[in-house]
């Protein structure tokens, strides 16, 4: 596992364990939890556990650890049941985009109907 840490970092701090969090899977390379406030009725987080701060940051060695987390999301949907009734899964990137924590995760959203922005 990566020691690449951001001693302020919130998302860094779950993945310590130095503040809790419901911890949905874990490996080497990332971390399924909970989103605190929901805003649907399952509503997930995947992250690295290297601390990049947004989707702009993202380099050329972290390709193989993307594609891991973006096949995961797969598994993780089939198991959650909402792989076929319908999901987002979202990346909120810098200011305009909505991103409010500086450590890169993407959202899963599903469970109930989720029309809206796009
Ligand atoms: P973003 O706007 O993409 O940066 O989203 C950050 C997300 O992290 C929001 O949906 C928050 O509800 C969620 N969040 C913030 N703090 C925690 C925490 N301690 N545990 C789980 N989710 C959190
Ligand atoms: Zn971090």
């Amino acid at each position: 596992m990566t020691e690449e840490k951001n001693k302020e970092c919130i998302f860094c701090k779950i993945i310590k364990k130095e503040i809790a969090a419901e911890i949905l899977y874990e490996d080497d390379d990332m971390m399924v939890i909970k989103d605190i406030r929901p805003k649907a009725r399952i509503h997930l987080l995947v992250m690295p556990k290297k601390h990049i701060r947004n989707f702009n940051e993202i380099g050329e060695e972290d390709r193989e650890m993307l594609g891991k987390m973006m096949y995961k999301i797969k598994e993780i949907a089939k198991d959650k049941g909402i792989d076929e009734s319908g999901y987002k899964i979202v990346i909120n990137t810098n200011k305009e985009g909505g991103q409010i924590i500086y450590h890169l995760h993407i959202h899963i959203l599903g469970g109930e109907p989720l029309m809206g922005v796009v």
